[in-house]
């Protein structure tokens, strides 16, 4: 008769950290509320369109550097058939400062030829659509869904990706982990401005380097503050 098969002991794991209580996360929107009722992208934008084109340019550039240039630009060009007009090279001219410029410019006058020819000029509502749209990514998609569209989307950047790992409100090894749990997890009245209140406390309170708790507004909830 042959040995009763044996299980093999489980591999040893870390213990998982425990997830936030409902309360701490919703003291923590309250807080960002109360801190920044109206909380706004500090991109300058004044339609769907300028918000798409600030968007793509803002990719690994300060919206301030980008403002600088929009500001010129969009009183030249400001709907995707008058930045087709422009061409690569006139484009160009507006944006050179803005680092990826020569990618960005291609893009860009690819994304309003799209637009032109296959939306009547219009930036389209759904996230398969603007995903269609050369340099626009799930990050851009929802940042237009959300920001111009009210849709609750949330925008995952390098801030929010930190901050929800930090915080303990979405923890994520990956962009898509923490978007997801972010979605799942915060409660809806919040879900429209979450994106822009964990970006600013990202961008300037819970700095990559040196997160600065002793003036952040959650303190008091945060998990790496409370040591957890
Ligand atoms: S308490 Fe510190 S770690 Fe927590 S969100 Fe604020 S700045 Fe970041």
């Amino acid at each position: 008769m042959s040995a009763p098969a044996t299980r093999r002991p489980a591999r040893p794991r870390s213990k998982p950290k425990p997830q936030m209580s409902a309360r701490r996360r919703r003291a923590i929107f309250e807080a960002l509320r109360a801190a920044n009722p109206a909380p706004r992208t500090e991109l300058e934008y004044s339609s769907p369109f300028e918000l798409l084109v600030a968007v793509v340019l803002s990719a690994q550039a300060t919206d301030k550097g980008v403002n600088l240039a929009t500001r010129k630009l969009f009183p030249v060009a400001n709907t995707p058939a008058a930045i087709l007009a422009l061409g690569i090279e006139g484009l160009t001219t507006y944006i050179r400062t803005i680092g990826l410029f020569n990618s960005k410019a291609k893009h860009l006058i690819e994304t309003c030829r799209v637009l032109v020819e296959r939306h009547g000029g219009i930036v389209p509502r759904t996230r398969e659509e603007l995903e269609a749209l050369p340099g626009v990514g799930r990050k851009t998609a929802n940042v237009i869904l959300n920001t111009a569209f009210g849709e609750p989307t949330m925008a995952v950047d390098t801030h929010i990706f930190r901050v929800a790992n930090r915080t303990g409100l979405a923890p994520g090894k990956t962009v898509r982990a923490v978007e997801d749990g972010l979605v799942r997890t915060t409660p809806p009245e919040f879900l429209q401005d979450a994106h822009h209140w964990l970006i600013l406390l990202g961008r300037y309170t819970c700095k990559a380097r040196r997160p600065e708790c002793e003036r952040c507004v959650i303190a008091k909830d945060c998990d790496y503050f409370r040591g957890i």
